[in-house]
């Protein structure tokens, strides 16, 4: 075997310094114990059952009911879920919600991922696409010849939060304006939205719901609904896979088109359950503003650390980044955590930047926030010895 050659300082951390969980990564996020350990208990009769019968379609019916109360979804709005993360689901939106043109807001690598996806779209005519500095967000602007505005609600990749509004002065869905499609993927069950001003808002579970990846979920209002139906009467040609309203009918019945990942769908239900348990979307974002208070009024303190992103309001609650001091490496620091157990504080490796980037997802605990900012200053102070 080939040893595993690093030149990681050898500092320890003193055990009463650090957080009692050490996952602080963007995604795949921490998955509570709790829920593993449900899981655990019904592994013999859930695990390895149909997905077709009641015992697995129970709990997609309740991962359907918890999720329309924790976003308050207005009447007329439908969950729709299915396999292949919120990647696939780009690809479902090219051919099933874009009718024609969309406008989408690029600030980062995922919203630019989108847009990359509706621009090589051959049915679809080219794409308006906005973009911004890294470390800010665009505004979206209302156009009569845009059918969907494509916003980010939280971008990964730099730690850049925006509100979810519909463009100032569009039109309704419902008198003609395009439709409002969020990817709210690191964002949704961590930051608050209102419902009216969404059309979409899809995600995926490996991040502030503290599950698998490979599922997507998209909240989808009267008006998408529309939209998808309307495309489906064009009769463009769609891959059954991808196709929104084979979807949309398989979710009503609390499915999927084809075979789900139970323990994903499990672990998922489990942590809407429990946001629901204790106060709803007040309570799993209250948790995320807590550590984020907590993460950025440390780096403000500091004089060696700096928020990337230098609007106050636009500083994720969600996903925080900081910059290091040139005189330390911030990847050393990462290395050096990481060899005491905290891991995936490394930066969004193509943003280039001497940073650390870590999750401040509802199931982490604000105390573990403040304790990785205690180490952080432990080992920055052990590196300057
Ligand atoms: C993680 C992430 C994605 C990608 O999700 P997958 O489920 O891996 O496809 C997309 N958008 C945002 C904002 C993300 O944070």
């Amino acid at each position: 075997m080939i040893p595993y050659v690093t030149d990681t300082p050898d500092i320890s951390i003193p055990a009463n310094l650090l957080p009692a969980d050490g996952r602080f990564g963007a995604g795949p996020s921490k998955v509570r114990h709790e829920a593993v350990d449900a899981l655990a208990a019904v592994s013999g009769t859930y695990l390895g059952t149909s997905h077709r019968q009641k015992t697995v379609k129970s709990v997609v019916g309740s991962l359907r009911e918890g999720l329309r109360q924790l976003f308050s979804l207005p009447d007329g709005y439908e969950v729709a879920l299915g396999n292949g993360g919120t990647t696939c689901f780009w690809d479902a939106a090219t051919f099933g919600l874009i009718e024609r043109k969309s406008q989408h807001l690029s600030f980062g690598e995922f919203s630019s991922k989108f847009a990359t996806a509706a621009a090589d779209a051959p049915h679809l005519e080219e794409p308006e696409i906005i973009a911004s500095e890294v470390g800010t967000h665009p505004e979206a602007v209302a156009r009569e010849d845009i059918d969907l505005y494509a916003l980010t609600h939280n971008e990964t990749s730099t730690g850049v939060m925006m509100p979810i509004t519909r463009p100032r002065g569009a039109a309704a869905p419902a008198d003609g304006g395009g439709l409002v499609a969020v990817d709210a993927t690191s964002g949704a069950g961590g930051l608050r939205v209102d419902p009216e001003q969404f059309d979409a808002y899809y995600f995926a579970p490996q991040k502030c719901f503290g599950s698998d990846g490979g599922l997507w979920v998209a909240l989808l209002s009267p008006a998408a609904q529309d939209r998808i139906a309307a495309i489906a009467a064009t009769k463009r040609w769609v891959p059954a896979s991808l196709d929104l309203t084979i979807a949309l009918s398989n979710s009503k019945l609390d499915q999927t088109y084809n075979t789900p990942a139970l323990a994903t769908i499990f672990l998922f239900d489990h942590q809407v359950s429990w946001f629901n348990e204790q106060g709803g979307l007040e309570f799993s974002a209250g948790r995320s503003d807590r550590s984020s208070e907590i993460f950025y009024t440390w780096a403000d303190n500091s004089d060696f650390a700096t928020p990337f992103v230098t609007r106050e309001e636009d500083r994720s609650h969600v996903i925080g980044t900081i910059d290091l001091d040139g005189s330390i490496n911030a990847a050393t620091v990462a290395a050096v955590l990481r060899a005491n157990g905290i891991v995936d504080t490394e930066p969004y490796r193509k943003l280039g930047r001497n940073q650390l980037r870590i999750a401040m997802f509802p199931g982490i605990d604000p105390d573990d926030v403040a304790a990785l900012c205690a180490c952080v200053n432990y080992v920055v102070g052990a590196l300057a010895q």
